[in-house]
């Protein structure tokens, strides 16, 4: 069925179609082609945008037209609903996907908004630089993790962010914005407040021989993917860490390992994902979360509050 769009969007779209190349702007693209989860029904458009100039004439384009848009990094938190998102879905690429060092200070790298964390890990290794090692294996972009405040075994952005420049979304006007000024917090930032675009990171690291920070990555991912089904698609820790507790702990005491819906289930390997197993709808993953939560409140008194951003859809 397709989706009914409001007039704005479908006006937004004709507009952006003038400023970006046909090969970047795809309309009806399915979500589940750009979710880790491999989940989600059609967005009215995906524009990938290469530089400041062309997201700041997309960013007027949506602003003038009051459609609804959204940003997608590279999807490894989203829970896109199956009936996809009735508006614009913009995914950085081209010169954000950069990483340099700075001229000034061998210790600081600048880091686009659409370079992998993988690949970040990688220049950053083979250059020598510590203190990424954390998030190496950690699948998303370096404009989702900035927004999420993205960490792992004792390590988060926040450690390492010495800056981050970004773009308002009301005005295009661009901000350089400090550690203190990004309130980072667990999996949060002030970039949650929806009013800015990510556009690179200036990380702080320090020297290290790079056979000992490939040896430190290597170690990570090996521990990750003893502990996580790394082969199943998912969107990672699909529930914050509660106050006082943890909660794949919380799931697995509620018996709740490998329960499942359709196509979605909790983890075998590890409680704090719901998983793929092969066809599952949002619906099946969201019928998993709502029972999760509800079994775990009932026998522990803790609501769990999700970590995955839910896309058109709510629990
Ligand atoms: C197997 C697996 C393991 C994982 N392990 C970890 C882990 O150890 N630690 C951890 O913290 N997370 C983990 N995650 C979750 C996920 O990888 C992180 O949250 C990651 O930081 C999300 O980045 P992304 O680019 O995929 O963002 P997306 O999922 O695409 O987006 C997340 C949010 O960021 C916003 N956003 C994205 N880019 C921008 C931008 N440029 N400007 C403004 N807003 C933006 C989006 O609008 C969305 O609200 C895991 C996920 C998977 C699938």
């Amino acid at each position: 069925m397709k989706m009914i769009l409001k007039e704005e969007t479908n006006r937004a779209i004709e507009k952006i179609a003038e400023v970006l190349p046909a090969e970047r702007l795809t309309a009806d693209e399915p979500m589940s082609r750009h979710t880790s989860f491999r989940i989600g029904g059609p967005a009215a458009c995906l524009a990938v945008i290469s530089n400041e100039d062309e997201l700041s004439a997309v960013l007027r384009i949506v602003n003038e037209e009051g459609a609804e848009y959204m940003l997608v990094g590279n999807g490894s938190n989203l829970l896109v609903s199956d009936e996809g998102y009735p508006g614009i879905a913009i995914k950085l690429g081209g010169d954000f996907d950069s990483i340099f060092a700075d001229e000034n200070d061998d210790t600081l790298v600048h880091v686009g908004a659409a370079k992998l964390m993988s690949s970040t890990s990688a220049f950053l290794t083979e250059h020598g630089l510590a203190g990424f090692e954390f998030a190496s294996g950690i699948p998303g972009s370096i404009g989702g993790a900035v927004f999420m405040n993205a960490g792992a075994y004792g390590g988060e952005i926040k450690d390492i962010a010495e800056s981050v420049r970004a773009m308002s979304l009301d005005k295009c006007e661009i901000l350089d914005l400090t550690n203190e000024d990004m309130d980072f917090g667990y999996r949060s930032s002030r970039a949650q407040k929806g009013d800015i675009v990510i556009l690179s990171a200036v990380f702080r690291l320090s020297k290290d021989e790079p056979a000992e920070i490939a040896d430190r990555v290597s170690e990570l991912a090996a521990k990750r993917n003893s502990k996580q089904p790394v082969n199943f698609p998912s969107a990672g820790s699909t529930f914050k860490r509660p106050v006082g507790g943890f909660a794949a702990a919380l799931i697995e005491e509620a018996g709740l390992k490998g329960y499942r819906v359709g196509g979605a289930a909790v983890s075998e390997k590890h409680s704090g994902f719901v998983i793929n197993e092969g066809g599952a709808t949002c619906e099946d993953v969201l019928a998993v979360m709502r029972h999760v939560r509800e079994t775990v409140y009932e026998k522990s008194g803790i609501m769990l509050e999700p970590e995955v951003r839910l896309i058109n859809c709510e629990l």
